[in-house]
């Protein structure tokens, strides 16, 4: 992205930061700074720290041996490197002057904020997400469009789940997890974010770590994998998508329980338009597998916002009434688990828009059955 891009961000930023009261905006490690600035901080000792008041100039106070790596953007923010011998901390505290209320990004170490309430004590520290949550879920076209892709690939690779080309019968759910793990990166993504494989009983677990069991015929097993891949404006943004499939022909009960689940599922979707509270989202979902009699074992939230983060909102959960807006989006994954026996979720990440709910991913909804 140009660095008018990033400029029309801070600028967002600073009508947030002024509608809270925020004078001080302090980002370090985590998704809001590359957001703003487009330059991701290394999660090191050595403090990284953009330092955006609500009037004056962005300074990015770098460790010097990392500033190389900065790519600047004149008139969004000014390098500051500080030198191995520097207190980078009394540098931010100067930049940042003796202002009232600071806003510190939420994922910044803990130490540094000790250090920085010492070195600021006539500050208020509150959390930046208060400020970059709302700006960073609205999601202008570049990053729908950089998120369909990362979408698209990862549907690519849940199809070879699907017809089998990636074999699962004899395999572990570890060696099934790294051949995902490889997919997602082949794919164009530069990171895996996680691939979780489940088998049988395994499946009943909601984030099983994919580990020694030999996935038999027979069995569910559930996939649930994503990365991030660069997008539009040199940032990443994420994928996330579940299926599963049944390593032989499912019996009824399990088709009974995957035909809920699709329904429900589906139900979700549909219900994700412009101006519906997220919660209503999850309620929809909920009612059809409460009705299908599986009502106790749908024990997570229905879905959770993705940008540059995995994890971010708008969370679709009960107690959350905010209203979708064109420009979220989120994922929606209801599942239902057995414990002891088999569970299945069914994941797509959906956007929504104007003309309606729009699932990023169209890869076959259906349990699909392979036999290798
Ligand atoms: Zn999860
Ligand atoms: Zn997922
Ligand atoms: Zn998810």
């Amino acid at each position: 992205m140009a660095t008018a891009g990033f400029a029309a961000r801070i600028d967002r930023a600073r009508h947030h930061m002024s509608a809270q009261g925020v004078d001080a905006l302090l980002l370090s490690v985590g998704a809001d700074l590359p957001y703003l600035t487009g330059y991701e901080a290394m999660p090191l000792e050595r403090l990284t720290m953009l330092v955006l008041p609500a009037e004056g100039d962005a300074h990015l106070v770098v460790p010097g041996l990392e500033a190389p790596r900065v790519v600047e953007r004149p008139g969004v923010f000014t390098v500051v490197p500080w030198g191995e011998t520097d207190d980078p901390i009394a540098i931010v505290a100067d930049l940042a002057g003796s202002v009232g209320t600071a806003a510190i990004g939420d994922t910044t170490w803990a130490g540094f904020l000790v250090d920085l309430q010492r070195a600021m004590p006539d500050t208020a520290f509150g959390r930046a997400s208060a400020v970059m949550s709302e700006l960073r879920a609205v999601k202008d076209d570049a990053e729908i469009q950089s998120l369909r892709r990362a979408a698209e690939a990862v549907d690519r690779i849940a199809a070879r789940l699907q017809t089998g080309e990636i074999p699962l019968i004899g395999h572990t759910e570890a060696e099934v997890s790294a051949e995902l793990g490889r997919q997602i990166i082949a794919e164009g993504h530069h990171r895996v974010n996680f691939a979780i494989v489940a088998a049988g009983p395994n499946a009943a677990s909601p984030h099983h770590e994919p580990g020694a069991t030999v996935i038999e015929p027979n069995q569910v097993v559930l996939c649930d994998f994503g990365g991030t891949m660069p997008g539009t404006d040199g940032i990443g943004y994420c994928s996330d998508i579940t299926r599963c499939v049944y390593t032989g022909e499912p019996p009824t009960e399990f088709r009974e329980l995957y035909d809920v689940l699709y329904e429900a599922q589906a139900a979700s979707v549909a219900a994700a338009t412009v101006g519906t509270p997220c919660e209503r989202v999850d309620a929809v979902g909920r009612a059809v597998i409460a009705d299908g009699g599986y009502g106790e074992y749908f024990i997570h939230r229905t879905g959770h916002g993705i940008g540059v983060e995995g994890h971010e909102d708008p969370y679709i959960v009960e107690g959350n009434a905010t209203p979708l807006v064109a420009g979220h989006a989120f994922s929606v994954e209801p599942g239902i688990y057995v414990p002891g026996r088999w569970g299945a979720r069914l994941e797509d990440i959906v956007v929504a828009a104007e003309a309606g709910p729009d699932p990023l991913n169209r890869v076959d909804h259906h349990l699909a059955v392979v036999d290798a």
